[in-house]
């Protein structure tokens, strides 16, 4: 039978964007990375820090293609991206494929040498997997978050719970 949730399953989950092995991603022809703000490089609402700057310069140095998509107001992912020195899409309406198709287009990259990293399965990994992008789904970097996503992690836990099952059996 096929399993109706796997439209929420990520290409790869890992604990969290700091423990990306980026050089098997590159290894596995992957050139371009999308990523998202909140709870993907920084805690919730939080400005670019330090971690944050080291990862995105040497993802560059590494030769990665690199795209900002939120679902944020602009004034924040501007200030966000500009500070790292990468091209966005703001309000990208995850998890509508339209934003993460703005950025594939961007890119100029080919879908299957583009990965999408995200810590919400219901917004980035549903929209990437509608944009035809592989994902990697990520844990969140810090537990404090508003009430509203409090609420979507709840409805998520059962979606990841029948993912690492899934992963499990195809090993
Ligand atoms: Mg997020």
């Amino acid at each position: 039978m096929k399993d109706l949730l796997s439209i929420f399953y990520p290409s790869y989950y890992t604990k969290n964007t700091y423990s990306i092995d980026f050089k098997k991603l590159k290894e596995l022809g992957i050139k371009g990375i999308i990523f998202d703000i909140d709870n993907t490089l920084v805690p919730h609402d939080a400005p670019a820090d330090k971690k944050a700057f080291r990862l995105i310069e040497e993802l560059k140095e590494m030769g990665f293609k690199l795209m900002i998509v939120s679902n944020n107001e602009e004034p924040r992912v501007k200030l966000f991206a500009d500070a790292l020195g990468c091209p966005y899409v703001f309000k990208a309406l995850k998890p509508a494929a339209t934003g993460y198709l703005e950025a594939f287009k961007k890119t100029g990259l080919k879908k299957e040498e583009l990965i999408c990293i995200g810590d919400q399965i219901f917004t980035d990994i549903w929209g990437a997997n509608r944009a035809g992008l592989k994902s990697i789904l990520v844990g969140r970097l810090y537990p404090y978050e508003p009430p509203h996503i409090h609420l979507k992690r709840m409805l998520e836990y059962p979606v990841k719970l029948k993912y690492l099952k899934y992963r499990k059996k195809r090993g």
